[in-house]
């Protein structure tokens, strides 16, 4: 079982890792974000020194604001099975923000198709909002991406995606939520 769990894991993250198929967004499809958004945009805060205010707290306050999955993505760098997220495949306009700590990270536009069954952007909003780290973790070298607040973990960044950037942010729909324009 617990050898399923891993195979299951380790498939999962070689879908992440497959290269994207780009085909372009339909505008005919609907929005089927499921529910009202959870969570509200909390605009960054800067100090003095012109540097983003992190937000930090306990792993049990983590606990008590995030259901296990949430948790075991956002601080425990797991990933979610691929095509189980609810904003996968939502079309609608507006901002994707941190789970963790309403930081806004993605905008819709920025969204495309890229077949691996994760929600996939070729920007962030700023650059200074998501931090990118090494992850040598299941065999495969790859950016890690967290929100630059929270240190919530997010997903991947591969080289693979659409122009402008020629870049794909692989991320957890777990780690997202979604505000409407
Ligand atoms: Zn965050």
């Amino acid at each position: 079982m617990l050898i399923m769990k891993y195979l299951m894991l380790v498939l999962a993250l070689a879908a992440c890792n497959a290269k994207s198929t780009n085909s372009a967004v339909s505008s005919s499809q609907a929005a089927s974000a499921s529910g009202a958004p959870s969570s509200q945009i909390v605009p960054p805060q800067y100090d003095a020194a012109g540097k983003l205010i992190k937000v930090t707290k306990s792993d049990e306050e983590w606990r008590k604001e995030l259901n296990d999955l949430e948790y075991n993505v956002l601080r425990e760098e797991g990933t979610e099975r691929a095509g189980s997220g609810d904003l996968v495949n939502n079309h609608a306009d507006g901002t994707y923000i941190c789970r963790g700590c309403g930081l806004p990270l993605f905008d819709s536009a920025t969204k495309f198709e890229s077949g691996t069954g994760w929600p996939s952007f070729y920007q962030p909003l700023k650059p200074d909002y998501v931090a990118v780290g090494k992850d040598d973790s299941y065999g495969m070298s790859r950016d890690e991406v967290e929100c630059a607040r929270c240190g919530g973990h997010l997903g991947h960044v591969f080289d693979d995606g659409p122009p402008p950037t020629g870049l794909r942010y692989c991320m957890n729909a777990v780690s997202l939520d979604f505000v409407a324009r």
